[in-house]
């Protein structure tokens, strides 16, 4: 049953090839054998997924099928859930059970999913190895000794040893479409405003945006549709019609322009993950794209870019964990001082309170201008980029990573080596796009990734273009389940 994609298990329950708890047993009993390997979820709610298996049967066999009734998911453990632990992999909020439900939650459960659990993550979603969870480092299902990138490692790990069919994820800099080439999985970036922030712990707010990893285009698409929409409940949630992804998918790309990034190609790159990504783009003309070289002058400026926005927007959110409202707080503090030092000195890891510490001191008067208001002119460039190169081609196309999953601890002495992995992913997040990363070959026997970048709202495109492309390669297909 885990071989089968989420299409398969959608007609499978409704000609009763098997029940929902079944499924759900089948993927738990998964989780319980496997997941020791990985380390991908933070915590199983098999009660919970049990009994929203017997309600979405129950629900099938009175004929009410909203679209993905007894398919089992996971959430990452940033997406608040109603009386479950959430805990963004971080001391501070390791006994935090909210008493609402994420708007993606919620319309996840709306659409009949089983939640099977919450997955594991980089610190308050820093990060780009998945080494920084206080609940341990998770393991890439390929190699075990290697990270599954981050921040969303755990639930491209999960998806990728076949844990779950599909999981959530979110993406800042990079963190769904990272791990996802990573794992060799199918990771997807919506533009912001496209998925409701609401009940996702905020990271950096102009940046932060809900997607979601699985195992092919088509998968994505049926879940992308389920938690899509405008939410009144965040003021940045668009008011932009969803549309039927699925529907569109076999849309013809002949004709599609689609452009090559120069600047993606410099020093740095993986000389095989070049080669692997100049054969994908072969393959999309031989689907009938036209290729083009575009040109994004302002990349080598986006890293540096991001390191001042989001550690700003950063130590302005993580301002409220404070141990006096909700989340970790220091035994015994002397006073209110001591109260706040030490609740965040000692429930906040390494890397959370270096960007804390970053962010409060480019927002200080005085550096303000310096740097914060620099940088937010930059981004304006950076999205001028892409606008410019939109007045030629339809999608772009590049690297998805500058190499495979690197070793566990190769990289967590060294931040600046660290935060150049998102080299290729975090241009798109500054400009706000959708982008999608699908597996596109091995190198040194590891998954590396495809990534497709679009104009505002063209999520559709982004999946008839991977879906195609996957129509006429099998990467996506290669499994790193052991079993
Ligand atoms: N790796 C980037 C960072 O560390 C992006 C993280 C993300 O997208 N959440 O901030």
């Amino acid at each position: 049953m885990h071989q089968q994609s989420v299409a398969q298990l959608i007609s499978g329950l409704r000609q009763k090839q098997f029940s929902s708890e079944e499924l759900t047993r089948h993927y738990l009993a998964r989780i319980e054998h496997l997941d020791t390997q990985y380390n991908s979820f933070i915590h199983v709610t098999e009660e919970r997924a049990l009994s929203d298996a017997r309600r979405a049967d129950q629900a099938l066999a009175r004929g009410e099928q909203p679209a993905l009734t007894g398919v089992p998911m996971a959430h990452k453990d940033i997406f608040c859930t109603k009386d479950i632990q959430t805990t963004c992999g971080s001391k501070m909020l390791a006994d935090f059970i909210p008493t609402y439900n994420a708007t993606v939650v919620a319309r996840c459960q709306q659409a009949g999913m089983v939640l099977l659990g919450k997955t594991n993550m980089d610190e308050f979603a820093m990060g780009s190895s998945n080494e920084t969870s206080v609940y341990g480092p998770v393991n890439n299902p390929w190699d075990q000794n290697c990270v599954p990138g981050g921040s969303s490692g755990g639930s491209a790990a999960a998806v990728a040893a076949q844990l779950t069919p599909v999981a959530t994820g979110t993406d800042t800099g990079g963190s769904i479409r990272q791990p996802a080439a990573l794992c060799g999985v199918t990771g997807l970036k919506p533009t912001y405003g496209r998925v409701s922030r609401y009940g996702m712990i905020a990271f950096a707010s102009s940046l932060d945006q809900g997607g979601l990893l699985a195992r092919s285009a088509e998968d994505a698409a049926i879940l992308l549709q389920a938690m899509a929409g405008f939410d009144a409940q965040d003021s940045t949630s668009a008011e932009q019609a969803v549309v039927d992804y699925p529907a569109k998918l076999n849309d013809s790309i002949q004709g599609l322009r689609i452009g090559v990034p120069k600047e993606y190609f410099a020093d740095g790159l993986h000389a095989e993950v070049a080669q692997a990504i100049e054969a994908a783009v072969q393959v999309l003309e031989g689907l009938g794209a036209t290729i083009k070289e575009v040109s994004l002058p302002h990349t080598d400026l986006s890293v540096a870019c991001y390191y001042v926005l989001a550690p700003a927007e950063a130590s302005s959110n993580l301002a409220r964990f404070d141990g006096v409202r909700y989340g970790y707080r220091c035994e015994q503090p002397h006073d209110l001082a001591d109260l706040y030092c030490r609740t965040r000195s000692e429930g906040f890891g390494d890397e959370v309170k270096r960007r804390l510490l970053i962010g409060a001191y480019t927002l200080s008067a005085g550096f303000y201008d310096a740097y914060y208001r620099q940088a937010q002119k930059v981004r304006r460039l950076i999205r001028q980029d892409f606008m410019d190169a939109w007045q030629d081609v339809d999608v772009i196309v590049g690297p998805t990573t500058p190499h495979p999953a690197f070793a566990q601890g190769s990289k967590t002495q060294d931040p600046l080596a660290m935060y150049l992995e998102d080299i290729y992913t975090i241009a798109v997040n500054l400009a706000g796009l959708p982008a999608l990363s699908v597996p596109a070959g091995f190198v040194d026997n590891k998954p590396i990734g495809l990534q497709l970048i679009g104009q505002d709202w063209q999520e559709a495109r982004l999946l008839t273009v991977a879906h195609h492309f996957q129509q006429a390669t099998d990467w996506h297909q290669q499994s790193a389940a052991s079993e």
